[in-house]
Order: structure tokens, then sequence, then C-alpha cells
């Protein structure tokens, strides 16, 4: 019996001797601030398709920004995932990432959702929008993002601090859409109006308005749309009081974000990373996406899931992500000099 197992033994090693040498691994490194166990579930899917493996390193986003320019050419990230255009355009601006272009991409992602050049591109949408409280507030009061910064709301409007970079570019894309006078202006309303404070997360601020603490609270769409899922029944209780509101911007819609994706300057997988990004804005990933976090696809062809459907046909403003993310040290001046802690 031995002797049979060690001649079995050797003879793999004589064919392991023979075959050539293995091909080297495909893989991707991702770096990403998304933070959702739901886009594991897509890398695998990305990995049996294409045998491409993922290796994924997680953080904040300025963090992993820092860490790729610390790593220069010797950083093995490939493809840097982000969750607010700003935070992309963060990350453009450190000259981190190589143009892309594709027809599989711009087909997918309409021109106003991607970085103008292909230095990034949105896979998924979320509006910056406002949570209130039914018994107090009247849906037509809070129709435009302009009645936010109204005497209506004098200290009642829950937010979080300025250096969120959701708030950093709903400011982006008031000035861009009224010019800087106007909205430092709103932004000074807003301090005036705030209800304490900021602190916490936007569910935090939606929590707050549940407890009486202020009347309205801006809030991206997904936090909402979460907490009414019913994952956690005090999250879900909160929704049966607190309602949701997409303001509109000069009668255009919704301010509109994206999570999305750029392939970095010195990826040493950059075809592995081009074919990420491209499943990332496929209808099957956009539809992924929209189904287990609650943000809406970015391309009109894909349909959002049923329960999703009627939100994610809400009029979205046509501003161009890339326009309002570059707004943002003006954004952050415009804040701080308001107070906006
Ligand atoms: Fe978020």
């Amino acid at each position: 019996m031995k002797a049979v197992l060690l001649s079995l033994a050797l003879a793999t090693l004589g064919l392991a001797a023979c075959s050539p040498p293995p091909e080297a691994e495909k893989v991707v490194n991702v770096y990403t601030a998304r933070h959702y166990d739901s886009d594991l579930v897509l890398y695998e899917r990305f990995t049996r398709e294409t045998g491409v493996k993922v290796n994924r390193i997680e953080g904040k986003a300025d963090e992993l920004v820092a860490r790729m320019r610390a790593e220069g050419q010797a950083s093995p990230a490939d493809l840097f995932i982000a969750a607010d255009a700003g935070a992309l355009w963060r990350a453009q601006e450190a000259g981190l990432f190589q143009p892309v272009t594709s027809e599989t991409l711009t087909s997918r992602v309409p021109p106003s959702l991607r970085e103008p050049e292909g230095a990034w591109y949105g896979f998924s949408r979320r509006a910056r929008v406002v949570a209130y409280d039914a018994g107090k507030v009247k849906p037509e009061e809070i129709d435009d993002y302009a009645k936010l910064a109204g005497p209506r709301f004098r200290g009642k409007i829950c937010v979080r601090s300025s250096d969120s970079i959701y708030n950093l570019s709903l400011v982006g894309a008031l000035i861009e859409a009224w010019g800087p006078q106007r909205a430092q202006a709103w932004v000074q309303g807003v301090v005036a109006n705030m209800a304490r404070p900021p602190e916490g997360g936007d569910r935090d601020q939606i929590r707050a308005v549940a407890a009486g603490v202020c009347e309205i609270a801006i809030t991206n769409s997904y936090y909402y749309l979460r907490m009414a899922s019913g994952e956690d029944p005090a999250d879900k209780a909160v929704t049966e009081r607190v309602k949701l509101a997409f303001p509109s911007l000069d009668g255009k819609g919704a301010h509109m974000n994206v999570a999305g994706a750029g392939v970095v300057r010195t990826a040493p997988n950059r075809d592995n990373a081009v074919r990420l990004l491209e499943f990332l804005t496929s209808a099957e990933a956009q539809t992924h996406i929209s189904a287990s976090n609650f943000e809406f696809p970015v391309s009109p062809d894909v349909a959002a899931p049923e329960s999703l459907r009627d939100l994610a046909a809400v009029p979205a403003h046509p501003m161009s992500v890339a326009a309002f993310a570059a707004r943002q040290p003006e954004a952050q001046t415009a804040m701080s000099s308001a107070g906006w802690r």
C-alpha cells in the first residue's frame, strides 16, 4: 500500500515537472471606499465570469488616496472605487487616474454621470434629499432646496458636519447652479436653521427627526430606504413617522451623486481593471447594487427593482457630477466661513 502511494506521488511530481509553468494568476487589486458586503457578491460573480481574482483593500476614500500617493509607481492598486463624485475628483486631482475610453462604458453611463475625459465613471446613483417629520412638515414646504435655508426651518434642521463629502458635493452643486453668492447665503441660512451642532452620520439625523430634535434632516436616499426596509426594527419604526422627500433644484430635479470608479494611472493589471469597471456598470451589477443597497441604476435602460421603481424615476437634476465634484474647495470655504462645523 505504501509503495503504491509513493509511486503515485512520484507520478504526480513527474507530471508537474513536465508541464509548463502555471500561468501567472489573473488578478485585479481594488482599493475601495465602499464598505458593503453586497459588493463582495459582485466581485465573486466577476471572478466566476472572467477567472480574474479580486483583491480588495477597504478604507476611507482620503486614506486610500494618501496610500496610493505614498506607494507611488510601486502601488499595486488597479481600480479605485468611491461612494461620491467628490472623492473621485480628489483622486483625479492627485493625478491617480488614467483616462479610459471604452464603448461599453460610454454606452452604459450617461455623460452627466462620468468624468468627461474618462478618468472615472459612476456606476450607481444616490440622491441627497430630505427626511421629514410627516406630522409637522408639509411636503410642499420642502419641495425645493432653497426652502431649507428659509425662516420656516429656524432651529429645525439636522445635518452632519461639513467634512462629509456628501454635504460638500451638495453645496458644490448649489454653487454650480446659483453662483457663489447665492450658495453662500443658502449655507448661512442652513447653519442658522440647525437644531444642534452637526454630529453623527445621515442615519443619526433621520433618527433625530423621529426623536423630535429637529423637523427635517438632510440625508442620502439609500440610508432612509435601508432603514425603511426593516433590517432593524427600531429604525423601521422611525420611518413610520419620518418620510422621505425629493426636493428639486430650480425645478429640474433632485441633487444626484454617484458611486463610481477609475482606473489607477500605475495599474499593474490595467486590462483587468477596465474589465471590472465595465462589469460594475453592467445591467447585472447595477441591478444588484440597486436591489441590495437601495441605490439607483445609472443607466436609464436598467430597471430599478420593483420596490424602488417610483423613486428611481423621480426627476434628477441633469447637472454633471464632475462639475459639482470640482467645486468642493469653494464649498468647503463657504461652509467654514458660515460656521458649518
Ligand atoms: Fe454613504
